[in-house]
């Protein structure tokens, strides 16, 4: 990913602007953290690069930026620029292109992300990012007043980059979130979602979780509940216990699971009826919350002599054979039947066993 980046480095400079890799990239390859994308910034506008690479994917040039392929990955660039009078606490009403990286640095968020590399993989620094990342702290560009309130995303990034990174937020920066945090109430619940969702999925969670608390925005979230969580590696068993299915839009999968752990309350995970029927990914999530041994759970889990229908021995064509019926509606309740006398061991999963169990009771 690396090579490829600066390759797009030099193909920008060949025609003669400027370019950096900037923003998330740099600030974890100097902390040695793996990296999902990389962010590059130039000079060139977005119809400048549009000619210089074929393969462009998606364009925001009203806000500045292009994706690009190169090598299969996609790379974000964005053109220099300062950003216009911005409107409700989120998006800048206009952009204006400016012609050097001190100015483009101007509006970026925190000190940790103003580190650039250019196409030799010199490191440059302008705003004493390193001295940042050294002190491990969170210091916004500018003055964390003006800067909050234009875009109150940065309140939920401020605290998502400590959470993940372990690092102190500036006290001044903690001050200003604190005052703001009521603004975090316009966002919007995608914009939130996402930031949560890293904040609850990282193993430094209860840092995070601290700090959400202690700077009101949990209740300004509507996640008041965050003070009670009991802290457990899963993100799904942090959302679980915020009764925020009516609040946050969550996908089909997540408010399944989340309604199941929360079914699962009440009932014995040990039990392999329960096993079988919630499955082992959701009776383990529910393990972390209600306290059970997953060792146990596992153990409990291989001794069941089916883990689905289809481990079933006998199929419906053959259960309709053998009693000599046509398919109806009986093979429902004859199937689920099965099910429970399988998961309890009452009869063995073979053609045989099966095949007796059937003609005893169902002819
Ligand atoms: P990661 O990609 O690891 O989540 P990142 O710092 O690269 O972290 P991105 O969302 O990819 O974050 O944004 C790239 C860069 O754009 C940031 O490093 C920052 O310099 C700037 N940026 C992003 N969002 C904002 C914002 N709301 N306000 C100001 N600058 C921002
Ligand atoms: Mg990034």
């Amino acid at each position: 990913m690396y090579t490829s980046a600066l390759n797009v480095l030099k193909k920008i400079t060949d025609y003669g602007y400027e370019a950096y890799i900037i923003g998330g990239y740099p600030r974890d390859l100097y902390l040695k953290r793996s990296s999902v994308d990389v962010d590059i910034c130039t000079d060139a506008t977005p119809m400048e690069l549009m000619n210089i690479f074929e393969e462009v994917v998606t364009t925001n040039s009203e806000y500045g930026s292009v994706v690009i392929i190169h090598d299969k990955i996609n790379f974000e660039i964005t053109t220099f620029r300062s950003e216009g009078k911005y409107v409700n606490n989120r998006k800048p009403s206009s952009v204006l292109y400016v012609d050097s990286l001190e100015e483009d640095l101007q509006r970026r968020d925190f000190t940790i992300n103003t580190l650039c590399i250019d196409k030799d993989g010199n490191h440059i620094d302008l705003m004493g990012a390193k001295a940042d990342l050294d002190k491990r702290i969170i210091r916004m560009i500018g003055n964390p007043k003006v800067r909050l309130k234009e875009d109150a995303l940065r309140i939920l990034r401020a605290v998502r980059f400590a959470t993940v990174l372990n690092f102190e937020l500036d006290p001044t920066l903690k001050l200003y979130i604190k005052k703001y945090a009521p603004l975090v109430k316009k966002l919007s619940r995608e914009r939130k979602k996402e930031e949560l969702d890293i904040i609850f999925a990282s193993s430094n969670k209860e840092y995070g979780i601290k700090l959400l608390c202690e700077l009101k925005l949990a209740d300004n979230l509507e996640i008041s509940n965050l003070k009670k969580v009991k802290v457990t590696p899963s993100m799904i068993v942090t959302w679980a216990q915020l009764e925020a299915l009516n609040k946050y839009n969550f996908s089909s999968s997540e408010k399944e699971t989340i309604i199941k752990i929360l079914e699962l309350k009440d009932k014995n995970l040990l039990d392999k009826k329960v096993l079988y029927d919630y499955g082992l990914y959701v009776c383990s999530l529910a393990c972390e919350l209600y306290g059970v041994d997953k060792k146990n759970l596992n153990q409990v889990y291989s001794s069941l002599q089916i883990h689905s229908k289809l481990d079933i021995a006998l199929s419906p064509m053959v259960i309709c054979n053998v009693l000599d019926k046509e398919p109806g509606g009986f093979l429902k309740g004859l199937i689920n039947d099965l099910e429970d006398a399988l998961v309890y061991d009452k009869v063995e999963n073979t053609k045989e066993a099966l095949t007796e169990y059937i003609t005893n009771n169902y002819n």
